[in-house]
């Protein structure tokens, strides 16, 4: 089987941040054969990059690995039963349209991850979360295929390591794992996931939401808060919120009144990292070509122009700033390439 491999590709379209970027060699994957056609002829050439839609990423320089872009297609319901669904996706599924579906089928459960862009196989990398829900709340299982060992292989809940924004496949050991589908359960009977406060807020005049209008209400409240990448270049969320000792919390609110934490167990308390850069004054700032969205703290936008260089540069200064005045350390939510 010939697998068609693209030189000298221009990632600009390919990631949302629309940062300019060069692929040396690109090879789109439309299924698990092709897949395995490459992992056998490149078996001792390596190393790879895998890309999906672009959205949790920011490339600081061209791509020297050959570059994997997953567009295995496909969705369906596995089984139904009294318990739930078992429903699948294709690595290379748009994601919120597979959860549109989900819902087009009558299978409610994935409704608070709507619009969260990027493909189904780039979901469980970071474990994507919104609005009170996980991507490992509903998971199942993974195909995946070792490059490294051109086998494929069904990895479950427990083998992928889900934390906040973490999974296996961002640690060393899960760095050759190409992602071939996803599976999902979608647990009957169906229960709203409603603790968020934004959702509690836009939901008020609704007696008994049901997971349509929370998949409304969630696009909703996206559409308002969130830049949309097709209109200013941006990767959702770019720092992660810190998770301290509670010491250090109640040290932290005697000097920030009103800092916002929340319970993440073993006497850690989760700070809002969007409530730490708004007070230190960068919500709305520019750096360059580069900028903080004026309508949320989090986001680093591409106002026009900039280079990935430029973006991280931002949330470096972001970071020192930080870490000068609340001696905390944030992490970046996206994969820096
Ligand atoms: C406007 C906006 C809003 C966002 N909101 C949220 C949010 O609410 N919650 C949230 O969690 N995230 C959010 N994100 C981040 C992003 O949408 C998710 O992380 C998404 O799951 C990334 O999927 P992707 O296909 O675009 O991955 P990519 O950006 O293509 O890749 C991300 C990482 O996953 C790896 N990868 C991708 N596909 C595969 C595969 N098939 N096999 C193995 N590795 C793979 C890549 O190598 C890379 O390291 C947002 C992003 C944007 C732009």
């Amino acid at each position: 089987m010939a697998l068609d491999i693209l030189e000298s590709v221009d990632l600009r379209p390919l990631n949302t941040f629309r940062v300019p970027a060069k692929a040396r060699a690109l090879v789109a994957l439309h299924n698990r054969e092709e897949a395995l056609v490459l992992a056998e002829r490149e078996k001792d050439s390596g190393p790879y990059f895998f890309l999906g839609g672009g959205s949790n990423i920011l490339f600081t320089r061209d791509v020297e690995e050959t570059l994997v872009k997953v567009e295995i297609a496909g969705k369906r319901i596995v089984e139904e039963g009294p318990q739930g669904a078992l429903v699948e996706a294709g690595a290379g599924e748009d994601w919120h349209g597979f959860v549109a579906w989900t819902l087009s089928q009558g299978l409610p459960g994935l409704e608070n991850l709507a619009l969260i862009p990027g493909t189904a196989g780039g979901a469980p990398v970071q474990n994507i979360g919104a609005y009170g829900l996980e991507l490992k709340d509903r998971f199942h299982s993974v195909e995946v295929l070792d490059m490294k060992e051109g086998k494929v292989r069904v990895l479950e809940a427990p083998d992928l390591h889900f934390g906040y924004r973490h999974s296996l496949f961002k640690e060393e050991k899960g760095k050759d794992l190409l992602i071939l589908k996803l599976r999902v359960f979608l647990p009957l009977p169906w229960a709203p996931v409603l603790e968020y406060p934004d959702l509690q807020k836009t939901l008020a005049h609704v007696e008994q939401p049901t997971a349509k209008d929370i998949f409304s209400a969630v696009v909703a409240i996206r559409k308002r808060k969130l830049p949309d990448p097709a209109v200013v270049g941006n990767g959702g969320s770019f720092f992660k919120n810190p998770v301290v000792e509670e010491g250090l919390y109640q040290e932290l609110l005697k000097e920030y009144r009103g800092l916002p934490g929340y319970p993440a167990g073993e006497g850690k308390v989760k700070l809002s990292a969007a409530w730490i850069i708004d007070r230190l004054g960068w919500k709305g700032k520019t750096l360059g070509r580069a900028g903080v969205a004026p309508s949320h703290a989090l986001v680093l936008i591409n106002t026009g122009g900039a280079t990935g260089q430029e973006i991280l540069e931002l949330a470096l200064r972001i970071r020192e700033d930080v870490q000068r005045s609340f001696g905390i350390r944030l992490e970046f939510e996206p994969t820096i390439y």
